[in-house]
């Protein structure tokens, strides 16, 4: 629970129950903190707190609701952090994170023991079997931050023989850097001036590390490649700075995926009429990839789960937000 900026606790809450029929009840078997729980955490976003936690999950079905056909219990399943019904519309276009009957699973605290995951059917995703135990740090990651840098790759179109540049050295962003690699780009340059992060880019795949940042981080990529800026470009931090950086950097023609949750950005509407930039993002609809991303995770090929460089039972979740917030870690796993 957070209850003001810098002040996270845990305690006994109510255990959650099936409240519609559509609902299920998950035992987490490990969660994590976000990037993006570090607003709140700084006060950057309002706290109106005392606030529940978390929004990415794994875990163990423990019961379903009356209409829950698909979910069964004794199922491993991982979810994102909006349900949704995947039946409408807006998901069966592959938007599922805008689904018309979405609901923020934030709300609800997945920094716990246990899970109510209302629209179950539509929302959680089941493991072919019951994955080992080393599997879980990159079935977790794929709730979010793997999701989330994919979808930013995926909106950038990225693809083979392209030049793919990503602005933000996160857990999103290397994720990003690995989604890129996995999709075929070419050259992948990451923007990072941290020295553990430079090394894990590589090992997903980037090929090279600028650490200039804003208009001079533009020129040195321009003069990396030749003068023309990236074809895709992700943008995995949500500051105007990164923005402006992330647009600056592509090429006319090219494609920005913008992942990071924007906070304060306002576009200069004559700079991006002139720019042919394309632009796309927003909340990652991660139900869409979930399918493909466990395969790849339960047939080895993939191993996200290598963001998570510190690792906490959830009753140290406090200490957890701290080492993120002082950037000692990239990315804290919890286990209930
Ligand atoms: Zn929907």
């Amino acid at each position: 629970m957070l209850h003001a900026p810098g002040d996270i606790r845990v305690e006994e809450r109510d255990e959650p129950r099936i409240e519609q029929p559509t609902d299920a009840i998950l035992r987490l078997t490990a969660t994590c903190v976000c990037g993006s729980d570090l607003w709140p955490y700084r006060g950057i976003e309002a706290v109106n707190g005392p606030a529940p936690m978390g929004h990415e999950y794994v875990g163990i079905v423990e019961e379903v609701g009356a209409e829950v056909t698909i979910v069964k219990p004794g199922q491993f399943v991982i979810g994102s952090f909006f349900a949704s019904d995947n039946t409408c519309e807006i998901c069966r276009a592959g938007y599922q994170s805008s689904c018309v009957q979405r609901q923020p699973v934030g709300a609800l605290g997945a920094q716990a023991q246990r899970l109510r995951v209302p629209l179950a059917d539509g929302t959680l995703v089941a493991t072919p079997d019951m994955p080992a135990d080393e599997l879980v740090p990159s079935l977790l990651a794929a709730s979010d931050v793997l999701g989330t840098g994919w979808f930013g790759a995926v909106a950038a179109e990225v693809g083979p023989g392209k030049t793919v540049a990503v602005v933000g050295d996160g857990a999103v962003g290397l994720l990003a850097v690995l989604a890129a690699s996995r999709l075929g780009a070419e050259r992948i340059i990451v923007f990072s001036r941290h020295e553990a992060r430079q090394r894990l880019a590589r090992e997903f795949g980037a090929t090279d590390v600028v650490t200039e940042r804003g208009d001079e981080g533009v020129a040195r990529i321009k003069d990396l490649i030749g003068g023309l800026g990236a074809h895709s470009v992700i943008e995995a931090v949500g500051t105007q700075e990164s923005m402006m950086q992330a647009i600056r950097s592509t090429r006319p023609g090219g494609h920005v995926g913008f992942v990071g949750v924007a906070h304060g950005v306002e576009l200069p509407g004559q700079e991006l009429f002139r720019s042919h930039v394309h632009l796309h993002g927003g909340p990652a609809p991660v139900r869409r990839f979930l399918p493909e991303l466990i395969d790849l995770i339960c047939d080895r090929q993939l191993d996200p789960g290598k963001v998570f460089d510190l690792e906490l039972p959830l009753d140290q979740a406090a200490e957890g937000y701290r080492a993120m917030d002082e950037r000692r870690a990239i990315k804290t796993l919890l286990r209930p």
